[in-house]
C-alpha cells in the first residue's frame, strides 16, 4: 500500500474533537481483533461482548483512514492498538506503517506471548512502544489467570526483547486480583528494577490496574482494595505526580515508577477521559463501559469519517459522574 503524506493544515484551522462535557479527544484506541491466545478469567475484551461467530476485523485501509482523518482534522496524533491480541494480526506492521506519517506516538497493548518474534518487525514499521500485560511472576498463578500453559517465560523474553529494541517506556499492566496476585506488588517492583538495569534507565513502569467486574459480576470477589494500595504506595513514595490523562497518580518508589489505573466509581477518571475507541469491526465506541451507542464507520470516505467522528462526540458522556 502506498504511504500517504500528512496534509498540512494552517494553524487555527484545526477543529478539536470535543464532547458536550468539554472533554477533548487526544488519542484513539483501536481494538484490531477479538482473537487472543490467552483466555484471562477477567477479560473485558475492551467492552466488546459479541459472540465469536460475529467477530469481524477492520481492514488496514479503514483503520488507517480513521487515524488519518482524526490526525489531519482534529490534531489527534496518539494511537493505542489493542485487541483481543493485536499481535495475532499478521498485517499489524502494515497498519502501523500506514498510520505512522500521521502520528506522534503509536503503542500497542499486548499479552507479550508473541512479542519476542514480532518486535523487530514492529520497530521497523514504526512502533514507538509497548504495554505488556503481566499480572504475576508465578507460573501457576499465570496459568490460572490466563487459562493457558507455558506462556510466562515467553512473555518475559518478549519484555526483554522490547527493552533491547528500545520499545520503551514499557508499561507492565497488572490487573490486581484479591487473593491471587495482590501480594505481588513488591515482587513486580523488583522485576521492574531488573528490567531497568537491563535497559540502563527507567525503561519500565509498573501499572497496577483496578479490576473492572462490570461485564461479569462473579468477578466482584477478586476486587482488591485499591484505596489501601494507593495509600501504601503514597506512604512509600519519594515523589507523587498526577497525570493529566484521567488524573492518574504516579508514585516514585526507590527508583521505580508506579502508575495506578483506578477507574471504578472514579468521577475524575471519567471527567478526564480523552480517548475514543474503535472496535475490531470498525465502530467508534464512545465509552469502554457501554455498547449501546456505537457509531459505525462504513467506508474510507473522508466526509463520512468526519461525520461519524463528530456524531460519536454527541454520544459521549461520563459513565461515573
Ligand atoms: N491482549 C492484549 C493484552 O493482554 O494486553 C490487549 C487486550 S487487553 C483487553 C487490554 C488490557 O485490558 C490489558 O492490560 C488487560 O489487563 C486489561 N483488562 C482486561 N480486562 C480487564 C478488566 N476486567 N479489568 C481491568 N482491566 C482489564
Amino acid at each position: 500500500m502506498a504511504t500517504q503524506e500528512p496534509r498540512e493544515l494552517a494553524t487555527g484551522d484545526q477543529e478539536r474533537l470535543l464532547d458536550d462535557y468539554g472533554r477533548a479527544i487526544r488519542s484513539l484506541r483501536f481494538a484490531l481483533t477479538d482473537r487472543c491466545p490467552l483466555n484471562c478469567i477477567y477479560c473485558h475484551r475492551e467492552g466488546d461482548r459479541r459472540p465469536k461467530q460475529e467477530w469481524e476485523e477492520i481492514s488496514p485501509e479503514l483503520a488507517i483512514a480513521i487515524a488519518r482523518v482524526a490526525s489531519e482534522h482534529f490534531g489527534i496524533r496518539k494511537i493505542k492498538i489493542t485487541g483481543g491480541e493485536p499481535l495475532m494480526r499478521r498485517d499489524l506492521p502494515e497498519i502501523i506503517r500506514g498510520m505512522r506519517p500521521f502520528e506522534d506516538d503509536i503503542s500497542i497493548t499486548t499479552n507479550g506471548v508473541l512479542l519476542q518474534e514480532c518486535a523487530a518487525e514492529l520497530v521497523d514499521a514504526g512502533l514507538d512502544r509497548v504495554n505488556v500485560s503481566l499480572d504475576t511472576l508465578q507460573e501457576d498463578r499465570y496459568e490460572f489467570i490466563t487459562r493457558s500453559k507455558h506462556n510466562l517465560p515467553r512473555v518475559i523474553a518478549g519484555i526483554y526483547r522490547a527493552i533491547d529494541l528500545g520499545l520503551t517506556p514499557i508499561k507492565l499492566n497488572m490487573v490486581l486480583l484479591k487473593g491471587i496476585n495482590d501480594s505481588e506488588i513488591a515482587d513486580m517492583m523488583r522485576f521492574v528494577r531488573v528490567c531497568n538495569e537491563r535497559g540502563r534507565g527507567n525503561v519500565v513502569i509498573l501499572q497496577p490496574i483496578e479490576l473492572i467486574p462490570s461485564f461479569n459480576p462473579p468477578l466482584e470477589r477478586y476486587k482488591a482494595d485499591f484505596r489501601r494500595l494507593e495509600n501504601e504506595l503514597k506512604s512509600k513514595a519519594s515523589e507523587t505526580r498526577t497525570r493529566r490523562m484521567q488524573r492518574r497518580k504516579k508514585y516514585f518508589i526507590d527508583g521505580v515508577e508506579v502508575e495506578v489505573v483506578h477507574p471504578i466509581d472514579n468521577t475524575e477518571f471519567c471527567a478526564n477521559c480523552s480517548r475514543l475507541r474503535v472496535t475490531s469491526d470498525g465502530k467508534l465506541k464512545p465509552c469502554l463501559l457501554r455498547d449501546d451507542n456505537l457509531v459505525p464507520v462504513e467506508s474510507t470516505d473522508e466526509a463520512h469519517i468526519l461525520n461519524q467522528l463528530r456524531l460519536a462526540m454527541r454520544y459521549r458522556e461520563p459513565y461515573f459522574r
